[in-house]
């Protein structure tokens, strides 16, 4: 099913249109705005509104459900974002997390130097030559702790939530009494001060992570990695992806963190072209061993059954919750013709649709509104549910279908005879009519969650 070859293959190009089609969809129907915009906006930081937040939720949700709550050998997490020096001394952050950076001199653009296809040309102004010496840039967000200005401790934004899980080990391991294999999962926003930031919220400053580390016996870790990786492509595919817009793609050992015995990428195909989605990787017993000469404390498990005593190694599956949003968006848009105009809708799973349903009254009259509510009152326990009553009915669907709802319901005149409401489906556009008794059951059928 996946192309791990690298090679295009012969599907259709990508679409660059796309890509402004949902910037501009998110703009327009509160699922993502730029931040600050008032003030002419903060570069590379985004707010997710009303219709994008309750989206991400689910985007989590559905990571939580799969990685935590159906799984008996993982349990969650959450940890601080604010972390000591001492944290990131072992993780190799300090050190290690630092590009190359140069600056032109004509278009005064900064670039990272192991991005750009040629070292001596910018991509902005396409001058040769015009670049500075490179300059060592480290990605974390240094702030100071305590009121005192200049006179607080050092402390850094994390730039991935995994550390969180590393120094937690033996706390969780013994809290939970758990025995390799198991894993510790947690949702969260990162920080990195990435220099070039774009493509609007595939790559910010701050972003939401979902990470789950996996501790194993050292003998079962590369069995562990393929699982992860199958494990992973597939919940994508589960959630309404469909299988030649992804691909996993194996690092080659000169892309590979100097510690990893094996990393894969679940990569998309953006608008752009291939990219990460995702990425999995064999961390060895690295940062357990790292966290443990820096702390002197123990980090390792004892079996009592065998009476072995060895540090774990460890699978990382880390993903991004707001690029695999972007994802889930550019996978669901889609447009068609219906009786001569273009209707388009979001295809999206229901587990993500920002709204599951959408009560909507034919007319404005109160004692029909009236009725709305009460079948609005039934359903929002269950779901996140819409209320319009504003224009045509025509035109509310088609309102509908660009935000993903799965599930309209009209309530007309003869349901204030009869009791009964009708139902239509998003995709298909079908229509059943059925009692206001039997909505829930109805919609609990469809919607499972
Ligand atoms: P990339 O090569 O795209 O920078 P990475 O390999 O550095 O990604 P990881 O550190 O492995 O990324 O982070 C795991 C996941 O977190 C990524 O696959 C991505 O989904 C998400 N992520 C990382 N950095 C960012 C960012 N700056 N903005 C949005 N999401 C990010």
């Amino acid at each position: 099913m996946t192309n791990t070859s690298g090679a295009e293959s012969e599907q259709p190009g990508p679409d660059p249109a796309l890509f402004d089609k949902i910037v501009n969809l998110c703009k327009r129907r509160g699922i993502v705005f730029g931040s600050a915009e008032i003030y002419g906006g903060f570069r590379s930081s985004y707010d997710y509104g009303p219709i994008g937040v309750q989206l991400l939720r689910n985007v989590k949700d559905a990571w939580w459900r799969s990685m935590v709550q159906l799984r008996s050998d993982v349990v969650g997490l959450d940890a601080s974002i604010l972390g000591p020096p001492q944290i990131w001394e072992a993780s190799g952050h300090l050190k290690n997390f630092t590009d190359p950076l140069v600056d032109c001199t004509d278009c005064k653009t900064r670039h990272r130097l192991d991005q750009l296809d040629d070292p001596d040309v910018c991509p902005m102004c396409g001058r040769r030559g015009t670049f500075t010496e490179a300059r060592a840039f480290n990605l974390m967000f240094r702030t100071r702790a305590g009121p005192v200005e200049g006179a607080g401790a050092e402390v850094y934004l994390r730039p991935e939530t995994a550390q969180g899980m590393f120094v937690n080990f033996a706390n969780v391991q013994r809290a939970c009494r758990l025995r390799p294999p198991f894993g510790i999962a947690q949702v969260g926003k990162s920080f990195l001060n990435e220099i070039t930031p774009g493509n609007f919220i595939f790559r910010t400053r701050e972003f939401e992570q979902m990470e789950l580390e996996f501790f194993v016996p050292p003998t079962e870790a590369s069995q562990w990695f393929e699982y992860w990786c199958a494990e992973r492509l597939r919940w994508y595919v589960d959630l309404g992806i469909p299988e030649e817009l992804l691909r996993l793609r194996p690092h080659g050992p000169d892309e590979r963190s100097h510690y990893s015995e094996a990393t894969s990428d679940v990569e998309f195909r953006y608008p752009w072209g291939w990219g990460e989605l995702e990425g999995v990787a064999n961390r060895t017993d690295y940062d357990l061993r790292r966290h443990a000469e820096h702390s002197g404390e123990k980090l390792e498990y004892f079996d009592p059954a065998t009476e072995e005593r060895y540090v774990p190694h460890v699978i990382e599956p880390a993903a991004g919750a707001t690029r695999a949003l972007m994802a889930f968006l550019l996978a669901a848009y889609d447009t068609e013709e219906v009786r001569g105009e273009t209707r388009t809708v979001l295809r999206l799973h229901h587990r993500l649709a920002p709204y599951q349903v959408a009560v909507l009254p034919l007319s404005k009259k109160e004692h029909l509104t009236e009725r709305a509510r009460e079948v609005l009152g039934r359903l929002v326990p269950h779901w996140m549910v819409d209320f319009d009553v504003t224009q045509s009915i025509g035109r509310r669907y088609r309102r509908q279908d660009e935000l993903g709802t799965p599930y309209c319901v009209t309530v007309d005149f003869e349901t204030l005879e009869d009791g009964a409401v009708t139902v239509r489906e998003r995709d298909s556009m079908a229509q059943d009519r059925l009692a206001i008794d039997d909505l829930v059951g109805y919609l609990q059928e469809r919607l499972a969650r």
